[in-house]
């Protein structure tokens, strides 16, 4: 059901997401525990997603009978990280829908006009036909899923949705703004950004906390 505030945002209540996100939050957490937390929490989060997924009949044979089956319809489906954190959610994902195609986007922020610019850009064809995850697990003040978003429809992409795990209300509007069509689903819709840009309450840096490069 979307939040009664964004009409664009899903938060993902499921009490194993919940349960696993206090976890990921508490700064005594450690990396590899983080990790597995992340993958974890994006497995969760892509099984409610998928939901309401597209299906089409397909015919079969069981070792008894011929039967009518379903399978789901359209091209693969494509999970694009933005590098670097949302890579902690590929594998997650990946374990639920092993055909998953993984495109990925980098994106840098111009000093002078201090928007994300995008370094690189690489995504399966056939854009029309496919559905887009782009995953971040922080969506901070909106910057990075805005740019990720729009270079995707440039590229042709139709169907995107974005999953991330903790949402600031700043990044949600912004996405709203831009992007209205766009479903956002998240685990958690905090309170505020900081003047440097971390959410409140928050985890911290994503990326530091994945893949261990924060200094004490
Ligand atoms: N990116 C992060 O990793 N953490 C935040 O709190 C905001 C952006």
């Amino acid at each position: 059901m979307p939040h009664p505030d964004f009409p664009n945002l899903t938060v993902l209540d499921h009490p194993l997401i919940q349960h696993k996100l206090t976890i990921l939050r508490d700064k005594r957490t450690a990396t590899r525990d983080f990790k597995q937390l992340v993958s974890e929490i994006a497995t969760l989060m892509a099984y409610e997603v998928t939901k309401d997924l597209p299906l089409e009949p397909v015919e079969i044979d069981t070792p008894l009978e011929h039967m009518q089956g379903a399978q789901v319809a359209g091209k693969k489906l494509t999970l694009v990280p933005i590098l670097r954190a949302g890579l902690g959610m590929v594998d997650g994902i990946s374990t639920l829908i092993p055909s998953a195609r993984v495109g990925h986007i980098g994106l840098y922020r111009d000093h002078d006009t201090l928007n994300p610019v995008d370094y690189y850009f690489k995504i399966p064809a056939g854009e029309q036909d496919r559905a887009f995850f782009v995953l971040d697990p922080m969506l901070a003040t909106g910057g990075s899923a805005v740019a990720a978003v729009t270079a995707l429809q440039r590229a042709g992409a139709g169907r995107i949705r974005f999953l991330c795990i903790v949402a600031a209300p700043e990044g949600v509007r912004l996405m709203l703004a831009h992007h209205p069509g766009v479903p956002l689903y998240a685990a958690a819709l905090d309170r505020e950004l900081n003047a440097r840009g971390y959410i409140l309450p928050g985890l911290g840096d994503a990326g530091d906390r994945l893949f261990g490069t924060g200094r004490q």
